[in-house]
């Protein structure tokens, strides 16, 4: 609490010496200009080019590219943590967009739980903070205040260390490097029958939202709504002007969602997740 009042009297204090210029493009003026915003505010489906098996339905923000690219990295990596307002108002649009494709009867919004994917040890140590959570706590909010029964609940933990696989069968040596996140209770839990999102700042290979979703699906019921997953932004393959808008439809066999056609090529050749 004492850190973040501090970081929210500094952010002040950099207002006072410091222009304010757009995290996205440098104009003077807003710390993110609408015309950024702007490039977040279509959710799309997202899926890498090559879609591993289990790659959770998923929508995105916007493109990982122009100036939404800049900004991410100045939430992330340089500490301008006052972005995680506009970005994660962002992904509270994706949330709401992917949880919209899952079929059911019109009515009242069912509870979405929101799920951080967790960074790394070494990502916490040398950032300070953990901004996928920052994102996570502003997209609650957004989404609470136009009526959705959102809430995070912090299920998956990313495994301390993988076991030596000597003497292990074939399929232990698989789960054993697979299981890259497991899950764990929270208290309170989930509501019941609460839409699992997994969320994340950007997707590119979808290993990562792959690994979470496996995990959290774990012991679920055959036919239960599938893991969904949600990100400010993904990284395009094609000119994202160009690609016609792919229609997301979620349905309980993993297998099937898979977006298909140009509009799904969101993924490219960074290597990073
Ligand atoms: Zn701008």
């Amino acid at each position: 609490m004492a850190r973040s009042m501090l970081a929210g009297m500094g952010a002040a204090l950099a207002d006072l010496v410091l222009p304010r210029t757009c995290a996205g493009c440098g104009i003077p003026g807003a710390m993110f200009c609408a015309g950024c915003a702007e490039l977040l505010a279509r959710p799309r489906p997202a899926a890498p080019r090559r879609v591993p098996w289990g790659f959770p339905p998923t929508a995105a923000a916007g493109a990982y590219a122009g100036p939404v690219r800049p900004a991410v990295l100045e939430f992330k990596e340089r500490g301008r943590a006052e972005l995680a307002r506009p970005l994660g108002a962002a992904l509270a649009l994706a949330v709401a967009a992917v949880v919209s494709a899952v079929p059911g009867p019109l009515g009242p919004w069912r509870p979405v739980t929101l799920v951080p994917v967790p960074s790394s040890r070494a990502g916490l140590r040398s950032r300070g903070r953990d901004h996928v959570r920052e994102l996570t706590v502003r997209a609650v909010a957004e989404l609470r205040a136009a009526g959705v029964p959102a809430a995070e609940a912090r299920l998956l933990r990313r495994r301390g260390h993988v076991r030596d696989s000597a003497g292990l069968s074939v399929a232990q040596r698989r789960a054993n490097l697979s299981g890259t996140f497991q899950r764990v209770a929270t208290r309170p839990p989930p509501a019941p029958g609460a839409l699992l999102v997994v969320v994340d700042d950007v997707v590119t290979t979808g290993a990562t939202l792959t690994e979470a979703a496996a995990a959290l699906a774990a012991g679920r019921p055959a036919g239960a709504t599938p893991v969904l997953a949600a990100v400010v932004a993904a990284t395009p393959r094609a000119a994202p002007e160009r690609a016609p808008q792919a229609h997301l439809h979620v349905v309980p066999k993993r297998s099937e969602n898979v977006c298909r056609g140009p509009g799904d090529r969101l993924s490219g050749p960074d290597g990073r997740d």
